[in-house]
């Protein structure tokens, strides 16, 4: 089989044997798979997320000297059935899983794996009870964006919000635009997003963001607090003798990922302030602890999704209470993945990335 595989931290599309499924598993066709900023991560500094992985017992302890196929946000059509599988789904059923499978014993994380490849493949191996069918009449490509929707659920639920709090999502790429989207579901708001490019403040407001801000024009912090002096039904904040001034409560969610912008957010926040980190900064970074200290702010830190939050998602996408189609800005074959890495870096014309095994080299 043909897939784009991860080698001397480059992608290269190479034959390669195609995945046998062991005990447990079926063998699927991929029919889609988005391409995530970890994978962008994992290309570009791919030693940092070993070393970390290990040392926190996460799932990307793979070996970057032998080949690796990413790709974990897919849609699939089930080909074959391993041995000791109860055929819960029949040949073509479409599918989407949770990007972890028990191959021969162990298990492995789809995507960041040396022992099995992940959806920039042909073929994969998947284990069936992890599996979720399609339902019937769901775009395969909207399918495939699961995934990285899960993401932006699983935040929001452990930001654990009340009403009156106001959100405000620092960065729309996938992930902000992600979370955004649990947040418009999730009926708190009015929902704040800020991005320096005009794309994605425009894709903020598909996904439900109330306002879209340019910080280089416009302070967030300052738009947050000027909507953060007045309650639920508008009326001004009991104003507290102590420091002069009062706000609601506000979430901060953190979706850049770069060095500094955990320090500019603790800058900005407000006394008692919750910040949420979901984007990946794979660097070291700093920040001032008495900024914290002074404001009393939370910092909490998230990561991917449950099972449930997973299967929940799907159905949310299914049922239309999340569109996803605006995200997509781009479906490639195989050969076009190695572009598609590069084209990502530019946020005023991309989102989401599609890889789609089946077709040619042409991009459309
Ligand atoms: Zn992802």
């Amino acid at each position: 089989m043909k897939a784009a595989i991860m080698r001397d931290a480059k992608i290269i599309v190479d034959d390669m044997a195609m995945p046998v499924p062991s005990a447990g598993e079926v063998l699927v066709k991929t029919l889609a798979c988005g391409i995530c900023g970890s994978d962008l991560h994992a290309l570009k500094h791919g030693h940092q997320m070993v070393q970390t992985s290990i040392e926190t017992g996460g799932s990307f302890a793979m070996d970057l000297s032998k080949d690796i196929v990413m790709g974990h946000e897919f849609c699939a059509e089930i080909l074959d059935h391993g041995p000791g599988t109860n055929h819960a789904f029949k040949a073509g059923t479409r599918v989407c899983s949770f990007p972890m499978t028990v191959h021969n014993g162990e298990p492995s994380t789809v995507g960041y794996s040396n022992v099995v490849p992940g959806g920039y493949s042909q073929n994969m191996v998947l284990t069936e009870s992890l599996l979720l069918a399609v339902p019937n009449g769901l775009a395969t490509q909207h399918a495939a964006l699961t995934e990285p929707m899960a993401v932006g659920l699983h935040a929001v639920r452990m930001a654990r919000l009340n009403k009156s709090e106001i959100p405000l999502v620092i960065g729309c790429g996938p992930v902000g635009l992600a979370v955004i989207s649990a947040l418009k579901q999730m009926g708190v708001g009015p929902i704040i997003a800020v991005d320096y490019s005009a794309k994605r403040r425009q894709l903020a407001e598909l996904m439900g963001a109330d306002q879209a801000i340019d910080p280089s024009k416009t302070s967030p912090y300052e738009t947050w607090a000027q909507l953060a002096q007045s309650d639920v039904n508008g009326n001004p904040m009991p104003v507290e003798p102590f420091s002069g001034q009062s706000f609601r409560e506000g979430v901060f969610f953190e979706c850049v990922g770069v060095p500094g912008v955990i320090d500019q957010i603790m800058a900005g926040a407000k006394k008692g302030c919750r910040i949420v980190v979901v984007g990946v900064c794979m660097e070291s970074d700093q920040f001032r602890p008495l900024v914290g200290v002074n404001k009393e702010l939370n910092l909490q830190f998230v990561l991917a999704y449950t099972p449930e939050e997973f299967a929940e998602t799907l159905h949310s996408i299914a049922e239309g209470h999340v569109d996803v189609a605006p995200l997509i800005t781009a479906t490639v074959g195989l050969d076009g993945v190695a572009q598609a890495f590069e084209d990502l870096a530019n946020p005023e014309v991309h989102a989401k990335i599609l890889v789609d095994p089946t077709i040619g080299s042409e991009s459309h």
